[in-house]
């Protein structure tokens, strides 16, 4: 007997994320509607989750009638306009409480019971482009010019999510607001990301032990916004103007490193680490606390070639192991290659689905949740999902094929009775 990928996730979101229930308590702002807002939250989440590419493909899935055999008898079915004026008059109060009893049934489950990285709970934190355009713009939009003089209009998140072992989670996100009369830039990274920990910290409290992010993020405002939470910062130097860098350079330049290890990298790649590693430095702005400065140095063998290779970073941990650190600098491209690059590729995040206030964060919002639910599915519920090499895509595509041949199936999600 084939095994029905659909049956087994809708009955697993069902069964241990409550997404029938979850899914009833949305709302949007159309008046007397006829279509319930459950019906449309359940088929935008279904077509993310089977990789949806536009709004034309979901049209043409409604007018093929795809979601029949999903949906309980007599349910009425939108039009792809009732689904554009339902995200774009969304709750996302609603939308965001749903994420958050998602996020909270996870750490509820000891999803991260043994860390992400050696023991540890490590969370990267980075800036992610939602989309643009040089001709539609909303009132949320943020702008830049380019050196040609064309206003180029955007939106823009921070993003919050576990690196190191699977399932990578996005634990928040917070959309970056254009410029307000009060000043002339639009909110920077920065500011978006202190404003999205302190949001984390008050829905999920302790989330992680480490916070590691670029080298945008080595500023003394940002690492005790970290430390205000009670968690370590990693964070990565490239500056090499800084005091704390010249400082910690030429305290090092003729010494023995302190530490040195060999990892292998595959069958193929060899990396040699030495790690120059003192506490104690003085961080511009941090007058209170000071900082860990390691200075790593790789020599990658790959292939019969060498490259050199050079990562300073600064830590307020005192006592993670430099080998936990460099791992922790190494996963930070996790959210990169295994979060921003997955909903790019296969949920079309810098498609624009809906451009409006609203709409553009509604479906920000479902893109997250159908991401965090889908790793759920394949790393907490298919058995070495990692090691089998199953590839997301193949099951995102079985399901998809599987909701016009299933047969007598109630949809659990709406079986909350
Ligand atoms: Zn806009």
């Amino acid at each position: 007997m084939i095994k029905s990928h659909l049956k087994r996730m809708f009955s697993y979101f069902s069964r241990i994320y409550y997404l029938g229930e979850e899914v009833k308590r949305l709302k949007d702002g159309r008046i007397r509607p006829q279509v319930e807002t459950s019906t449309i939250a359940f088929i935008v989440l279904f077509a993310f989750i089977c990789g949806l590419k536009s709004f034309n493909r979901l049209e043409r899935w409604l007018e093929n009638k795809k979601f029949k055999k999903l949906l309980p008898r007599r349910r009425k079915l939108p039009r792809i306009d009732t689904i554009r004026r339902s995200l774009s008059s969304f709750d996302i109060d609603s939308l965001n409480g749903m994420h958050e009893h998602i996020v909270k049934t996870a750490f509820r489950n000891k999803v991260f019971r043994k860390g992400t990285i050696d023991g540890l709970k490590v969370a990267a934190i980075d800036g992610v482009e939602v989309f643009e355009s040089t001709k539609k713009s909303c009132e949320r939009c943020l702008t830049r010019v380019d050196k040609q003089g064309i206003t180029h209009y955007y939106h823009k998140a921070v993003v919050c999510a576990t690196v190191g072992s699977d399932p990578h989670i996005v634990l928040g996100y917070e959309m970056l607001e254009p410029k307000k009369d009060c000043c002339d830039k639009d909110e920077g990274e920065l500011s978006g990301s202190k404003r999205l920990i302190r949001k984390l910290y008050k829905q999920f409290h302790h989330f992680a032990d480490v916070i590691v992010a670029d080298a945008l993020y080595c500023k003394a405002t940002w690492i005790k916004e970290v430390l205000a939470i009670g968690m370590d910062a990693v964070v990565r130097v490239k500056d090499e103007r800084l005091h704390i860098v010249k400082d910690a350079l030429g305290l090092y330049r003729n010494r023995e490193a302190d530490r040195e290890w060999e990892v292998e990298d595959g069958s193929r790649k060899r990396i040699v680490v030495r790690a120059w590693d003192e506490d104690g430095f003085e961080m511009a702005g941090m007058e209170e606390t000071k900082v860990r400065f390691i200075r790593f140095l790789e020599e990658i063998y790959e292939g019969g070639n060498k490259e050199l290779k050079e990562i300073w970073v600064v830590t307020t941990s005192k006592n993670i192991r430099v080998e936990t650190v460099w791992k922790i600098i190494h996963k930070r491209w996790d959210i990169e290659n295994d979060v921003f690059r997955q909903i790019k590729t296969q949920y079309h995040f810098d498609h624009c689905y809906v451009h409006s206030e609203v709409g553009t964060e509604a479906v920000v919002g479902f893109m997250i949740i159908a991401f965090n639910l889908s790793q759920l599915y394949f790393f907490r519920n298919i058995r070495g999902f990692r090691e089998k090499r199953l590839l997301q895509i193949d099951i995102m595509e079985e399901i998809r094929d599987e909701m016009l041949l299933i047969k007598n199936w109630v949809n659990p999600i709406f079986d909350t009775t």
